[in-house]
């Protein structure tokens, strides 16, 4: 996906070490590091209650970690300055849109908030998806006022482009049409997107990138692609198991416990990794790495 921008560039957004819990619940971020990349559009995957929405947080400043640094842009997430707060758009998993307000006036309340602010696309988004300008936004069904909060997201043209569960009550077309959205964000300008999403099939039809997060981590992001590509399921006995990865160079990422001393290894393969002959091997699709990364 991101030929053109190199990773020698620096990070829209970088978290280290970072750890959060909330006043009296568990600890939900335990020492993670993630780093998005201009150009990257990325999938975050994790089970409900994983810490998704407080990663997405926590990323944009907005929540506090006990540890860790988190930088926007090289800046200290708790405080960018104005360039940067413009450079960053974000559409919550439950926006507050101002009921009363119609489509036109909230957007021309945002505008001016902004430097930048693409009107063309604003219109054209308007219409393609079918938005009522001048309804009043409690009277749109809820899609509308997803697709209304994922315009008012992308309206200032934002290097860094966070949604939490975007897609949830969106239709199959419109879910389509809202990834060709960002697709195009991301080619043409070398925009980084971040969503959170649970469902997997809208995955399957970009290129993105995946992370997968679990035990309060990113346990693995990489491209889908070359997930499905690189990543085999390897069964035998633990002894065995451990000669082969040794002898592959394979990045063990999941063993379950088979019975009888066996083992099941999910595992990521160097790129030219050529298999022996006699290994029970089995390709993985992206359910089953969603079923064992998260
Ligand atoms: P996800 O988005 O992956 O579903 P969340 O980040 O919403 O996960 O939640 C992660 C964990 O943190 C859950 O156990 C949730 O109950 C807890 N949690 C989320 N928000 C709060 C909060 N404001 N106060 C206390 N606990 C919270």
């Amino acid at each position: 996906m991101s030929p053109h921008f190199p990773h020698t560039e620096s990070p829209s957004a970088e978290l280290s070490g970072v750890t959060l819990s909330y006043p009296k619940g568990d600890t939900v971020l335990k020492g993670l590091d993630w780093r998005l990349l201009p150009g990257q559009v990325v999938g975050l995957l994790g089970r409900n209650g994983a810490g998704k929405t407080t990663l997405l947080e926590t990323l944009l400043g907005l929540r506090e970690p006990q540890a860790g640094t988190v930088t926007l842009f090289g800046q200290d997430a708790l405080l960018p300055d104005d360039a940067t707060r413009a450079r960053i758009g974000y559409v919550p998993q439950q926006s507050d849109l101002f009921e009363a307000f119609t489509p036109a006036q909230l957007l021309a309340y945002f505008r001016s908030f902004y430097p930048r602010w693409n009107e063309a696309k604003v219109d054209g988004l308007l219409s393609r998806w079918d938005i009522a300008r001048d309804k009043p936004i409690r009277k749109l069904s809820g899609g509308q006022k997803q697709r209304l909060s994922i315009i008012r997201a992308l309206a200032h043209e934002p290097d860094l482009l966070v949604l939490d569960e975007p897609v949830a009550s969106l239709d199959p077309a419109g879910r389509r049409d809202f990834l060709r959205e960002l697709v195009s964000e991301v080619l043409d300008r070398g925009a980084t997107v971040v969503f959170s999403t649970h469902i997997l099939s809208d995955l399957e039809r970009v290129a993105f990138n995946l992370a997968f997060m679990s035990g309060g981590r990113i346990a693995l992001q990489a491209p889908l692609d070359e997930l499905l590509e690189q990543v085999r399921a390897f069964t035998g006995t633990v002894t065995e198991m451990a000669t082969l990865m040794a002898r592959l160079g394979a990045e063990p990422l999941k063993r379950t416990a088979l019975e009888a001393g066996r083992e099941r290894v999910l595992a990521r393969l160097p790129a030219d990794a050529a298999l022996p002959s006699g290994v029970a091997v089995d390709r993985v699709n992206l359910d089953d790495l969603f079923a064992e990364l998260t």
